[in-house]
């Protein structure tokens, strides 16, 4: 079936009895082309590209749990291109353009909205580097803005620019930056690569490689041996413990991000903004809530839940720039697990055993990579060649030492 406006008003106008389910319960088949590990939004972007981009068929995801119970459906849904280094910034602004078209490619309304994103400036030799970063966007074909505190104070008038610890002197703004509602984008995909033939798989977790002569020929799961000619490992904060089944030991550390919701607002706050001094970066959802979110909870974990003294962290932050934060009252919070690696940069690769592949590392910025993270291991895939906006997401950059530290902090996962 076809989502459109006249489907609608059709279902309203009879009881709205017409709507199906947006996609198969598939009994997992003995044999496929291609199996994808996990059905979070990478690995259903992979799955929908294989099949409408690279023409693919005979492909199954499967997922552990159900289809959204991942980070996808748990980030704070911030999109943005604003990377500085080379190695990132084309394919981050890629997923940009992706996003940008991607509710007419699913027939799918994942509430893209480009409202804007606005990285705050506390001090001038930020700026300094604001500026630097800016420029590099706009190299590489993204849109950026130095905007004056005056102008950011006609649109966000309630930030305290005079705070006395972090004044507010400027900031750079990407316009077509955003949010997009996440668990939309896992449905999206689901539904769009299952109209194209893929089984999605749910409920089935992979407890094991079967590799024979050095080659990958398949999945142990709990329903049973699953025959595959390439298997494709995309499970986030479920990489380390994954690959090491097949003896594989990762340059990734699991660790615990938190995200708040607040009560519903009216609206107040018209784009997203990130503050500069430390850690802290919110926007307002439709529903009216304000959405979120700061550092690492600090220490390896593979539980989805996090602890009190990030909860203060991230309210202090928020109360820096935001000081009527004092007055609202938290809704909900939850955890998700980050796949941190060694440089904060995503490894899109084969891995040593053929036939096996590797998407992780994604840190907490993999949901804006969605779409390009998806293109990218789909083209890796069909063609065994990277994509070429992610051929230093390899895991020889480690060895050679040629890291992508966007934040230039060293080999210290949980500072990325
Ligand atoms: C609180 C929070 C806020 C965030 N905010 C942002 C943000 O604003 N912007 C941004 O860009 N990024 C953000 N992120 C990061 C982003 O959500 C993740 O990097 C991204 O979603 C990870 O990719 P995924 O969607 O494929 O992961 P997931 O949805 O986690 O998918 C992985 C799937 O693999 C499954 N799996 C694991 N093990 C197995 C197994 N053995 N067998 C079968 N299936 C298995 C899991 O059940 C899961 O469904 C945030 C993350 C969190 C937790």
């Amino acid at each position: 079936m076809t989502y459109s406006g006249f489907r609608v008003i059709k279902e309203a106008l009879t009881g709205h009895r017409g709507w199906g389910p947006a996609w198969r319960t598939p009994e997992p088949k003995t044999q496929y082309d291609y199996v994808i590990i996990g059905g979070g939004g990478h690995g259903l972007a992979t799955a929908h590209y294989l099949a409408k981009e690279f023409g693919k068929s005979r492909i199954a995801v499967i997922e552990k749990g159900w289809i959204g119970g991942g980070d996808v459906g748990r980030n704070t849904t911030i999109i943005r291109s604003n990377y500085l280094l080379d190695g990132n910034e084309p394919f981050y602004e890629m997923s940009l353009k992706l996003w940008e078209g991607l509710e007419r490619d699913l027939n799918y309304n994942a509430m893209v909205s480009q409202r804007g994103i606005l990285n705050l400036i506390h001090s001038d030799a930020q700026r300094d580097a604001f500026v630097r970063r800016g420029n590099a966007m706009i190299l590489n074909g993204a849109d950026a803005e130095m905007l004056s505190t005056k102008q950011i104070q006609k649109r966000y008038p309630f930030l305290n620019v005079n705070n006395a610890r972090f004044p507010i002197k400027g900031g750079l703004a990407q316009h077509r930056g955003g949010t997009v509602r996440h668990d939309a984008v896992a449905w999206g995909y689901a539904r769009a690569a299952d109209r194209r033939g893929v089984d999605i798989i749910q409920n089935c977790e992979v407890t094991g490689f079967r590799v024979e002569n050095g080659t990958c020929v398949g999945v142990e799961t709990s329903r049973g041996f699953i025959g595959a000619k390439k298997v494709a490992s995309c499970v986030a904060g479920s990489s380390g413990r994954l690959m090491a089944k097949a003896g594989i030991r990762l340059p990734i550390e699991s660790h615990v991000l938190q995200a708040f919701v607040s009560e519903g607002l009216k609206p107040v706050l018209p784009g997203v903004i990130t503050f500069g001094a430390g850690h802290f970066y919110c926007s307002q959802s439709d529903k009216g809530g304000l959405v979120f979110g700061g550092d690492l909870d600090g220490y390896n974990s593979y539980a989805q839940r996090g602890n009190l003294p990030v909860v203060e962290d991230v309210c202090e932050g928020g109360m820096a720039i935001f000081p009527m934060l004092g007055r609202v009252r938290l809704l909900r919070m939850w955890g998700g697990l980050m796949d941190m690696s060694m440089d904060g940069s995503p490894i899109i690769d084969k891995t040593h055993i053929d036939g096996l592949y590797f998407n992780g590392g994604w840190c907490y910025g993999g949901f804006k990579a969605t779409p390009a993270s998806g293109f990218a291991y789909a083209h890796l895939l069909a063609t065994e060649r990277p994509h070429e906006t992610a051929t230093a997401f390899r895991f020889g950059r480690f060895e050679k030492g040629l890291l992508i530290d966007e934040k230039g902090v060293g080999n210290h996962p949980n500072l990325h």
